[in-house]
């Protein structure tokens, strides 16, 4: 996407390393160690289709093994190359970091377009991925954790979990080999919203602290922002909806791949994505105009930009137009490190992808900590939580009534307070602690030093100083 003579995404992840390294006293070596991509293994195998053996190209690329198992989605587009899959690596390598999950980063891909295959040959080319992968390491609950990522979802990592499992069939821990995975095939609630609902959660992070917002000429909450969504799939969708439903923003456009939707007053999130999943398109929908050139409404006066799509979206060639105030970078690298360099000088101010996006590890954390304990979260402590709440409320309604004073409790604060926490109250409760915790160590930096300008640098810095210390405490 982004334009030519602009440096490749793996490029533009490591020129972003850079603007935070040269501001860090690394030791000389270590800064070179942990910027480098390990290892990346490419794949190339047969699976007869139609009656003719298609070969396909996929890689699993290993960033930063500094912890392990590493961590990172596996990627189905027809665009997936090498060079792609290590940036996305190298970011989680440092997502990973900045939310304190314990992972080094890692990330894989398949040249597959899934739109061109029925769902009995997408599980064929699958499983037989995964073989490949399964059967060097690079799929495996202590050393190589996969999870969802465009063109994949729950499905893919449910062949995935299956397909380990029958080639390990002694190992107890299989099913944490890979994330993302459907609530009954070993799988968390709210995974499967995590990076949207993390972007939410970011969102609300960033508005609590009013300098912050400021900065963006924003003031007040989410309440009537108007936000324009790049991307209506797994990530976009997931945001657009909870921020429009929860928070009162309001969504004024939808870019999708064949053009985009527009609507000032406000689109219905939920039913552009059914509109989306019976016609395959946006194209039709009677409720908005269409703009035939999606990615130029990117462009439209909005209070915030939500690129939830892909990389390079925003480049030399379109930055200069961009008219949002802040942009939340749902999508990993949506922005080229050119076209940073443009907004920044414009500006506007920058969530960066490390962080926006990183409700999906966090999650994927919780699930994996989950399958290795073999035990839902909640399962002991939720009727026991419900007990005592009990015991409270029944004792302030027996002091009430004996004492004559007349309380009531509201029904709707009993009914809340009387509902221990089940798993997708904690696993939410989790993710909020994470996304909050992590923007207040970026901000410190941010705003503590003078020579860091930015969210991403700051970002950066607390990534790479947390990989340093790992490394350092094994004595390199
Ligand atoms: P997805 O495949 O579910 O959705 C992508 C959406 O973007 C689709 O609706 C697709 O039609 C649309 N799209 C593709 N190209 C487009 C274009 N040029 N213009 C407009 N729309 C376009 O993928 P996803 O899982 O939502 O991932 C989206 C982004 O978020 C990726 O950058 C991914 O790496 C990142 N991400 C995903 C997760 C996750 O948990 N799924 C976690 C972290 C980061």
């Amino acid at each position: 996407m982004a334009t030519t003579g602009e440096p490749s995404f793996r490029q533009s992840v490591d020129l972003m390393f850079n603007r935070a390294a040269r501001l860090m006293d690394l030791s000389p070596g270590l800064e070179e160690k942990i910027r480098v991509c390990n290892s990346t293994y490419t794949v190339r195998f047969g699976v007869r289709l139609r009656g003719k053996i298609e070969t396909f190209v996929g890689y699993r690329s290993v960033h930063s093994e500094h912890m392990e198992p590493v961590k990172g989605g596996i990627r189905y587009d027809m665009a997936v190359n090498q060079d792609e899959v290590e940036a996305l690596a190298a970011l989680m390598t440092y997502k990973c970091a900045l939310v304190e999950a314990p992972f080094g980063g890692s990330k894989g891909g398949l040249c597959v377009d899934p739109r061109q295959w029925d769902e009995h040959e997408l599980e064929q080319i699958t499983r037989r991925f995964a073989y490949e992968l399964i059967k060097r390491d690079l799929i495996h609950p202590a050393q190589n954790v996969p999870a969802p990522d465009m063109g994949t979802g729950e499905r893919e990592m449910a062949w995935i979990a299956d397909q380990f499992a029958r080639m390990n069939t002694t190992e107890i821990n299989a099913k944490a080999c890979v994330t993302g995975k459907p609530p009954h095939a070993g799988g968390i609630q709210g995974r499967v919203e995590a990076t949207g609902r993390g972007v939410q959660f970011a969102l609300r992070e960033f508005f609590r602290h009013k300098d912050d917002a400021a900065l963006a000429r924003l003031s007040g909450d989410l309440g009537g922002k108007r936000i324009v969504v790049q991307g209506l799939g797994n990530v976009g969708y997931h945001a657009a909806k909870f921020l429009s439903e929860d928070d009162g923003a309001v969504i004024t456009a939808i870019i999708e791949r064949d053009g985009a939707l527009v609507d000032d007053k406000g689109l219905k999130v939920e039913e552009v994505r059914q509109w989306i999943r019976k016609h395959g398109t946006v194209k039709g929908y009677p409720e908005a105009t269409f703009v035939e050139d999606g990615a130029s409404v990117l462009e439209k006066d909005c209070d915030i930009l939500l690129p939830a799509a892909m990389e390079g979206v925003i480049h030399k060639g379109n930055a200069d137009r961009i008219r949002a105030r802040l942009i939340i970078e749902a999508a990993n690298g949506p922005i080229t490190f050119g076209a940073d360099e443009i907004l920044r000088k414009k500006g506007v101010l920058i969530i960066p992808d490390m962080y926006a996006n990183a409700g999906g590890v966090t999650v994927s954390y919780f699930e994996w900590v989950k399958n290795l304990s073999h035990i839902r979260f909640g399962r002991m402590q939720r009727r026991a939580e419900e007990s005592r709440s009990r015991l409270l409320v029944e004792e302030l309604e027996r002091l009430s009534s004996d004492k004559g004073l007349g309380w009531t409790l509201a029904t709707d604060f009993k009914e809340k307070f009387l509902q221990g926490s089940d798993e997708l109250m904690l696993v939410r409760s989790g993710l909020d602690d994470t996304m909050r915790t992590a923007y207040q160590s970026m901000r410190e930096v941010w705003h503590s030093r003078n020579d860091v300008e930015d969210l991403r640098v700051a970002a950066y810095i607390v990534a790479i100083s947390r990989v340093a210390a790992t490394y350092r405490s094994k004595g390199l």
